[in-house]
């Protein structure tokens, strides 16, 4: 079977609106080629984000409604708590409104100034809160990684090597933990693999390196594992994602994502001191440490999202391989983009899609742009814009993947927006040629692919 029938029916329909060339052509101008600065009604269907873009299910709308407003103690916080314990196995538990903002009290708890925090590839926020901790960011994922078209079955496995390279360069009492993420977003969503992380355990136990799980996407790297990996394809999502979590001292979460809310987040430890700071913190930036910058509805319409996400296997397979479908399709065209597919987004490569355009006229947001005005469809940059400068030297970071990102959210889109989305791409790839370079005519100081506004060369 080419598709897997979506597991669910639908109950409630949002219309989204088609619009024409002429209308797309001065959208995208008015946002200064930045898809993160269109509306959202001049959208036609959204691949901008996966996060906090879930279609909820009718038993999270009705955990809704027993939202649980009290300041302190909501029973809804409870009811995440031990639902978090349950499914990714962690000791104690710390609401935040939304990824970043776990990312952050981490950070300042467990990085000194002239730190280093090896990662298995950046991310955006994450690595900024690192930076603005004092630390600095060591990419020491596998080189296969970096090679779009490499299929190595788990691209997002750090390389054992590097990190050996790096102890005996800065001293493993410089490196306070190795920040690990499942389903490597900028690398397309390339998962890692359990015998990795055992081997990265090992070693890191004997150096005394904590491991700090980015949870963002376990359940969808769970199914990789489960796919892919020697001696797993009988076990279940809930059995692979608390083995995930059980090598690690701990995780940030953004659950806008996995957890199939529109918003939060956690952080979660087995250290008892690292949880009291923790508590100490939330309270200054989030709100009281039994709510953490989330109201009691939208606590409980998560802790049933993850029940979602893990009760039985055959969600995060069609979600998965809704994702795959798309890959598909613009594989039997011959559009370049990385492979092996990733579990949330179909990167494509820019590099090959535009090789007339320079990486200092940033071509993956020149063909983001390009892509909405030609489909309708809103895709992402993930590349020489979102990179950002070297805070050092100030140039541009030029990384090796320069790609667009279409991230398909969850439960939202059927089989035939894939089929245009793919159509509307193949159509543009075969019209490539007319497709020019940008220049920024406003550039923001720090994660600039949010703002940023350019002009077209
Ligand atoms: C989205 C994301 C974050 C940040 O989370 P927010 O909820 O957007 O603040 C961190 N890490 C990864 C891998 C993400 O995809």
């Amino acid at each position: 079977m080419k598709y897997i029938p979506e597991p669910f029916k639908i109950k409630t329909v949002e219309p989204i609106r088609m619009t024409t060339k002429e209308d797309r052509e001065k959208a995208i101008k008015e946002a200064g080629y930045n898809t993160f600065l269109l509306k959202s009604v001049d959208v036609f269907i959204d691949l901008l984000t996966d996060s906090g873009t879930s279609a909820m299910s009718d038993a999270q709308w009705a955990a809704m409604q027993m939202g649980d407003e009290a300041y302190a103690g909501s029973k809804n916080f409870y009811d995440l708590e031990e639902t978090v314990q349950n499914v990714y196995g962690y000791k104690y538990f710390v609401p935040t409104h939304q990824g970043r903002a776990a990312e952050h009290i981490m950070s300042k708890l467990l990085i000194k100034s002239g730190d280093f925090v090896p990662g298995n590839m950046y991310f955006t926020t994450t690595r900024l809160h690192q930076e603005m901790a004092g630390g600095t960011f060591v990419d020491v994922i596998v080189d296969e990684a970096h090679d779009p078209s490499n299929p190595h079955p788990f691209k997002g496995n750090v390389d054992m090597n590097k990190m050996q390279k790096l102890v005996d360069e800065v001293g493993a009492d410089k490196i306070p933990y190795v920040s690990y993420e499942t389903c490597v977003n900028m690398a397309g969503g390339q998962p890692i693999s359990i015998a990795n992380l055992k081997e990265l355990r090992v070693f890191c136990d004997k150096y005394n390196i904590k491991i700090m799980l980015d949870n963002t996407r376990t359940i969808e790297n769970a199914y990789f594992i489960q796919k892919r990996e020697k001696g797993y394809a009988n076990k279940s999502i809930k059995e692979i994602v608390k083995e995930i979590c059980s090598y690690t001292d701990g995780c940030t979460c953004s659950a806008k994502k996995d957890g199939l809310v529109n918003i939060g987040g956690f952080l979660a430890m087995n250290d008892e001191d690292f949880y009291v700071d923790a508590k100490a913190q939330v309270v200054i930036f989030e709100g009281l440490h039994t709510y953490g910058g989330m109201s009691g509805r939208d606590m409980a319409a998560l802790a049933q999202g993850i029940r979602e996400s893990v009760e039985n296997d055959d969600y995060i397979k069609y979600r998965v391989e809704q994702t795959n479908y798309l890959g598909e399709l613009l594989t039997d065209a011959g559009v370049p983009h990385v492979v092996p597919h990733g579990g949330h987004a179909i990167f494509l490569d820019a590099r090959r899609f535009l090789p007339h355009i320079d990486q200092e006229q940033f071509p993956a947001q020149a063909l983001a742009a390009a892509i909405y005005v030609e489909t309708g469809v809103r895709a992402m940059e993930r590349g020489n814009v979102s990179a950002g400068r070297d805070p050092e030297t100030g140039e541009n970071r030029k990384p090796k993947l320069e790609l667009v990102r279409l991230t398909i959210p969850r439960r939202v889109y059927t089989q035939s927006h894939m089929d245009y989305a793919a159509e509307g791409m193949i159509n543009l790839y075969n019209n490539r040629d007319h497709i020019k370079g940008l220049k920024f005519v406003f550039e923001p100081k720090v994660l600039r692919f949010f703002q940023a506004r350019f002009e077209s060369l």
